[in-house]
């Protein structure tokens, strides 16, 4: 690969990393996962520009890493497949990471079997109670379910000395994105957390939530 070929693939890689870090710390993640993603294919690219360019070893990939730590929020099993089959055709990225990618990738995995009990739990109770039922583990997923917009914290009188209780709002009907096309949907957020099938063009995605 020539310089100016590098060059290129590291800054693609840079500006599609740049906007995913910027819909994360808007708590937009599926708009994080699918900019991390535009930045897969550059990873080579930008792994060697740095490398040969600034000497560097090892290489923060980031790209990757995003993913891995968003998609169980999502229950988006098919991102952390993805991601799986990504480090599997490509051993480089292994070699040259300088985070432990597998080890990640089993805490990925392990997080979303977490993330599913709980929203199953949080579907079928509408109210759960803030400490008992819910595990000290699960409290960064509701976190990150109520910045998402998902859950919502409400006092109330029946829910014991702590006086909190998480009501889902999950089934509220939302505007959704298709990823695919672009076509605007109108669904239930429960809906739109998991693939399903766009009225326009078909594709079976994730569809991205536009309003809290
Ligand atoms: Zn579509």
């Amino acid at each position: 690969m020539k310089q100016s070929e590098m060059l290129f693939h590291y800054q693609q890689h840079e500006a599609a990393v740049a906007i995913a870090q910027t819909r994360l710390g808007n708590n937009r993640l599926w708009e994080a996962i699918s900019h991390a993603m535009e930045a897969w294919p550059y990873l080579d690219g930008m792994t060697l520009y740095l490398r040969r360019t600034y000497g560097q070893e090892l290489v923060q990939y980031t790209a990757i890493e995003i993913v891995l730590k968003s998609a169980p929020y999502l229950l988006d099993m098919k991102s952390l497949v993805l991601a799986e089959e990504l480090l599997q055709s490509n051993r480089k990225l292994r070699r040259y990471s300088a985070t432990d990618l597998d080890e990640m990738l089993e805490d990925a995995v392990h997080d979303i079997q977490i993330a599913f009990q709980l929203w199953k739990l949080v579907e079928s109770e509408t109210t759960v109670q803030e400490k008992g039922s819910l595990q000290p583990s699960s409290d960064r997923f509701v976190d990150c379910w109520m910045r998402m917009g998902l859950l919502d914290r409400r006092s109330s009188k029946s829910a014991g000395p702590n006086g909190l209780t998480k009501v889902t709002n999950a089934k509220t009907i939302t505007p959704c994105l298709c990823r695919s096309c672009g076509h605007l949907i109108q669904t239930r957020k429960i809906d739109a957390l998991s693939p399903f099938q766009c009225e326009n063009c078909g594709t079976f995605d994730s569809q991205l939530i536009l309003s809290h």
